[in-house]
């Protein structure tokens, strides 16, 4: 059929439209519809749905609201767009001041009920076996998130339940931590009690007792971990070793007597044939009788003289093998009180050796991959320290590497890992640090210790370093970035000491 092209047939089509659309004849429908026919272009048709769409996701905060929406609704179904034009700016102008309660979503968006699930799992974790209540309380929770259209008045009261009971877990475990470190405390100084007689083990200790007190942070339990390990470590090895020689003690004592008790034996042995050859002695009458006699004595002299010599040979090697002992529990006590190498703590300087430096360091870099922040560590070569030694002796070197040590403690956070690489090289490990602010740090460390005097023999004596700063890359082992740290130290040295320089 050809399309209406006169006012006329246009005008009588758009009313044919109006009807057969069930529309309510108002000017405006009647002018959507004949702008349709009439394929008027610059005219939208009138945008029903949307409008709907617009108007159902508005949510009445009070009774003029409520009404308002009333009126968008039959101003849509109009296609009144001054009906609806009015509709809205009532709408907003009757939202004004507080509501008058908080209309939640009827569904909480997906995006959101995913992460507070999330959420509620990681706070699962973290409460540990929180009780029955807890417990069902978080899954039902977790149930209701994860469901299909989660309703957002259950969720809120389920999380309110939830966070009751959680708020006395929290309270509770606060408790337990607390009477853990005073647990810990006691056993630690019951160590300290039946070990004084060591002073390694007593100064670990010592060191521990220091570490448990409150707050309690993970590196501050890694510390006491890695010193817990070492005086445990130390104890098991000294009780082999007296288990050890309790045996052998015991082993030469059952010997010991064993000899004495043959000693006896043979000497009573003796004693007899002596007593009954003087008692047949005593009735000889002749010469030729007493020869054989005598003949016995002698005999019994020579057999007594041997054993007595068997005796003593091995009364001798029983001597030795107890001087053998001594001379390797002696050793073992050497052996022991270098101990402190295998341990993770310098016995000088008190701050990590390379073993605590190795562990200090995986535990960081696996830090810094899971929280994505940087991490710096430097390393500081103290310099002409052979002078310093030659001029006042190793003790006063000794007592400078201490001196360092304090200084270096002091003035880095409690965060950073202090130790001691060699002889008189030390690293410290700074999380969340650019290079650029490990730089500053080491800087401030040098001006630290200009000020710190260090005394050797009543003479002031100025330490100075050297020290190369790396950030260590995101694939990069703490070895190659205290490598790479070395390299810089060197340079630093070869620029003329006394200075920071960046890997
Ligand atoms: P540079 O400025 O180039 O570093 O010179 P330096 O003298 O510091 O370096 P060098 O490597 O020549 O000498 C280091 C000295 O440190 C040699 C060693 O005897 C001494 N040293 C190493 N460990 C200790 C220690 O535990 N105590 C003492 N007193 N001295 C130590
Ligand atoms: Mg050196
Ligand atoms: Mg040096």
């Amino acid at each position: 059929m050809n399309e209406p092209t006169r006012p006329s047939e246009i005008a009588r089509e758009a009313l044919r439209r109006l009807a057969e659309r069930h529309l309510a004849p108002t000017p405006a429908n009647y002018q959507a519809c004949y702008h349709e026919i009439a394929n008027l272009p610059n005219v939208a048709p009138f945008p029903e749905p949307q409008l709907r769409q617009l108007a159902g996701a508005l949510k009445a905060r009070n009774g003029e609201q409520e009404r308002l929406l009333q009126e968008i609704d039959a101003a849509i179904l109009r296609r009144s767009w001054q009906g609806v034009q009015d509709g809205f700016a009532g709408f907003a102008a009757a939202g004004g001041g507080k509501p008058e309660r908080f209309v939640a979503p009827s569904v909480l968006p997906a995006e959101f009920a995913t992460r507070l699930a999330r959420f509620v799992e990681v706070v699962q974790a973290a409460l540990g076996d929180g009780g029955e209540l807890l417990r069902t309380g978080l899954a039902e929770l977790l149930v209701q998130l994860r469901g299909p259209a989660p309703d957002p008045a259950v969720v809120q009261d389920s999380l309110a339940r939830v966070a009751h009971h959680a708020s006395f877990v929290a309270e509770e475990q606060g408790e337990i931590r607390e009477s853990l470190l005073k647990l810990l405390q006691l056993i630690v100084a019951n160590i300290g009690e039946l070990s004084l007689d060591d002073s390694w083990l007593k100064g670990q200790v010592d060191g521990l007792l220091a570490a448990i007190v409150p707050p309690l942070t993970l590196r501050r339990l890694d510390d006491m971990e890695r010193r817990l390990r070492d005086v445990m470590d130390k104890q098991s090895r000294a009780k082999a070793r007296s288990v050890a020689a309790q045996q052998q003690m015991r082993e030469m004592l059952t010997t010991f007597i064993k000899r004495l008790a043959t000693m006896n034996e043979s000497s009573a042995n003796f004693q007899e044939r002596i007593e009954s050859t003087a008692h047949k002695l005593e009735q000889v009458k002749t010469i030729e009788d007493m020869a054989p006699l005598l003949q016995e004595v002698v005999d019994a002299s020579r057999w007594m003289a041997e054993e007595t010599s068997v005796s003593r040979n091995q009364l001798a090697s029983l001597q030795e093998r107890v001087l053998a002992t001594e001379a390797e529990l002696i050793q073992l006590h050497l052996e022991l009180d270098n101990a402190s190498a295998l341990a993770r703590h310098d016995p000088l300087t008190d701050v990590l050796n390379r073993k605590g430096l190795d562990e200090a360091l995986a535990r960081e870099i696996a830090a810094m991959r899971r929280k994505e922040v940087p991490l710096s560590l430097s390393l500081l070569d103290i310099d002409n320290f052979k002078r310093l030694n030659d001029r006042h002796g190793h003790e006063a070197g000794d007592q400078a590497l201490v001196h360092l040590a304090d200084v270096a403690r002091r003035s880095i956070r409690p965060t950073d890992t202090l130790a001691r690489y060699g002889g008189e090289e030390f690293v410290i490990v700074m999380p969340e640090t650019t290079a650029e602010q490990a730089i500053e740090v080491m800087t401030r460390l040098q001006r630290e210790l200009t000020r710190a005097i260090f005394l050797a023999d009543k003479e002031k004596v100025l330490i100075t370093f050297s020290a190369g700063v790396a950030q260590l890359g995101a694939d990069e082992s703490g070895h190659d970035a205290i490598k790479r740290a070395d390299r810089a130290m060197y340079l630093a040295k070869r620029a003329g000491k006394n200075r920071v320089m960046a890997a």
